[in-house]
């Protein structure tokens, strides 16, 4: 697979479209991804580990977010400490929260480009 099929891969499964056919919806729900492709049949996930790939992108991004606010905040917000503590984790949880199905997503491109995830 070429390097711009991959990368549209990836941002098809961050968009959480499905990486093989381009137009079935991966979300299922907020929080949720269906099983299958409800245009092309694909299972998305095949193996019951399979989720902890986007879970480990998810920890690796709010990571980034956390340790990105701490910095602002440490260094220039200028409120006080215990406010800045606050705000990085309520922004970090809350970004674990609403990116878990992109996060998800975006491993089914990675599954999707390394031959994992095929159609039928
Ligand atoms: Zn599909």
């Amino acid at each position: 697979m070429g390097l711009f099929r991959s990368l549209q891969a990836l941002l098809y499964g961050l968009l959480l479209i499905c990486p093989v056919c381009r137009r079935g919806r991966m979300s299922r729900s907020l929080l949720a991804l269906h099983e299958r492709c409800p245009n092309c049949g694909v299972v998305f996930e095949r193996d019951p580990g399979e989720v902890t790939g986007g879970m480990a992108i998810n920890m690796v991004a709010s990571s980034v977010v956390g340790v990105a606010g701490a910095i602002y905040g440490a260094l220039f917000s200028g409120r006080e400490m215990a406010v800045v503590i606050a705000a990085i984790v309520v922004a970090t949880l809350g970004f674990g929260l609403l990116f878990h199905r992109h996060a998800r997503g975006l491993w089914v491109g990675v599954l999707y480009i390394t031959g994992a995830i095929y159609e039928r």
